[in-house]
């Protein structure tokens, strides 16, 4: 049992599991159990799924102006608890406070504003179909929704989901991931302070194959928008369809992040390293750009800066302001990123920096020896067809593949079965605009990388799934539309 505990949020009720068991949530800079939370299990789910299906009639017919004054509301409350609420997020799974606290936890507040803004402006259109009859579109909420988030970024997920699908007048149950569930169950706290009614918003804490898969099986949710791994996407995708649940899947990716010789090399050198994989979540982001193309003329030069990048990299406790790498959340993950690490050394991969991990990299007799840490590792000698160049590792792990000219570029950029996200370094625009439009990704960077924002659609294509979250089209996504036709004869 560890020091604090953590409750599931059920029909307006802090609560247990109703079957009692609790998970270890442990800090990942340690190894350490610092927290317990529910082991709901599907009993939970159905008393959630309940609770806001009881409250779905009241919720619906509350004015579009007063649901968002609620919005507006929570987002008032989350900025008044951000430095707590950040604290809980970094002792849960590592990212360091100070982005937690100054970024995540901000824009965080923002996506609360962004969709209070949408609430009033969700409409149908009137469609002229001849002169007897008036026909319309209404788009209306979908019902109960599920969601469900990984551990990277709790707040930034739980926030851009839940936001929307309570701008589109839904009622949800939220499952979080059991490695990191505390700070979105700290933040659920707040609903009933908001003035939301018991129900509209339910929170319950459990495994994946436990709790996770009875709200993708139940007949009572209409859609389940969920982030995570692409295996686990196929997993809730077969579970989904006894029910022929609407489904909003933003996977797993595997980057490209293209550097041509015109770029501006400073700039390319940080963005592809700290700005692109070796982030304060140590790469442990769907987004990060881990296969890093680079064309042959300035290769050297290029690995040469993305090498000092590296270094400079500070790796250790993520409450120490100086930190600019946390430790990965969990031992299962830890392990799999040191295997990858083996994998691109049997693969013939040159390590070019980097490759300690554990109390190697903070010191044995740290008091953070037992965290979960792996140094910022960058491999050259790369080609597209190693494992490493094709599996996502989801660790501050990436790999250098050369490249001659544009053609190569594109081939070995789309030669993934993922499409998340691109980068592309060039001062050519008409080479820009060609890549924004031929990769094959959701989202595509030019001289930038890993930029987000509430008000822009964020997700991706093939094996990265599809859907969005944030901007209006995931307001959107959380509509069903009804067409009516009146006779006027
Ligand atoms: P990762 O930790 O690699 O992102 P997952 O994609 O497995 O891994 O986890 C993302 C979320 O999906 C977590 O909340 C997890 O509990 C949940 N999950 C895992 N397996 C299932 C499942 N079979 N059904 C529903 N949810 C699941």
């Amino acid at each position: 049992m560890g020091e604090v505990r953590y409750r599931n949020l059920v029909g307006g009720e802090a609560c247990d599991a109703r079957g009692g068991g609790t998970i270890d949530s442990v800090d990942p800079s340690t190894g350490a159990v610092w927290a317990s939370i529910p082991r709901g299990t599907a009993t939970d789910i159905d008393a959630a799924v309940a609770a806001a299906r009881a409250a779905l009639p009241a919720w619906k017919q509350v004015p579009p102006l007063q649901r968002a004054a609620l919005l507006r509301r929570y987002a008032e409350l989350l900025a008044g608890a951000s430095e707590e609420i950040a604290r809980i997020e970094c002792r849960d799974m590592g990212r360091p406070f100070r982005e937690l606290l100054a970024g995540d936890l901000p824009a965080c507040v923002q996506m609360w504003h962004f969709h209070a803004g949408i609430c009033d402006k969700l409409h149908g259109d009137t469609v002229d179909v001849g002169f007897t009859s008036f026909n319309f579109t209404r788009r209306e909420p979908i019902g109960v929704i599920g969601v469900i988030i990984p551990w990277n970024s709790p707040m930034s997920l739980f926030s851009a989901k839940v936001a929307a699908v309570l701008a589109a007048g839904n009622c949800v149950v939220l499952k979080p991931a059991e490695q990191a569930s505390c700070s979105v169950l700290a933040a659920a706290e707040l609903f009933a302070q908001a003035g939301f009614p018991p129900g509209v918003v339910n929170v319950v804490a459990g495994l994946g194959e436990e709790a996770g898969d009875a709200l993708v099986r139940h007949p009572g949710v209409g859609r389940v928008t969920f982030t995570g791994s692409t295996d686990t996407g196929r997993i809730i995708h077969a579970a989904a369809a006894d029910t022929l649940k609407q489904l909003g899947f933003e996977l797993g990716g595997k980057s490209p992040n293209i550097v041509f010789a015109d770029a501006d090399l400073d700039a390319a050198a940080a963005g592809v390293s700290t700005g692109g994989v070796f982030t304060g979540g140590a790469g442990q982001s769907c987004i990060a750009g881990s296969r890093i193309l680079v064309q042959a003329s300035v290769h050297d030069e290029l690995v040469d800066r993305i090498v000092e990048h590296a270094r400079g990299v500070v790796v250790g406790d993520p409450f120490d302001a100086a930190t600019t790498m946390g430790p990965i959340v969990s031992d299962v993950q830890f392990e799999r990123v040191r295997s990858y690490l083996s994998i691109a050394e049997k693969e013939g991969a040159t390590l070019a920096t980097g490759g300690r991990t554990g109390a190697e990299v903070v010191g044995l007799d740290s008091s953070h020896a037992g965290g979960y840490w792996v140094e910022p590792t960058l491999f050259t000698g790369c080609d597209n067809t190693m494992r490493v160049c094709r599996e996502e590792i989801f660790g501050p792990v990436a790999c250098v593949i050369p490249f001659d000219d544009d053609d190569d570029a594109l081939a070995i950029a789309n030669d993934t079965s993922y499409g998340l996200a691109a980068g592309v370094w060039t001062r050519d625009l008409a080479r820009a605009h060609r890549f924004v439009r031929d990769i094959e990704a959701g989202n595509v960077w030019v001289n930038a990388y890993r930029r987000i924002h509430w008000a822009l659609p964020f997700g991706g294509v093939k094996d990265s799934g599809h859907g969005r979250d944030s901007g209006i089209e995931s307001v959107l996504e959380n509509t069903q539309l009804k067409t009516a036709w009146i006779d006027l004869a």
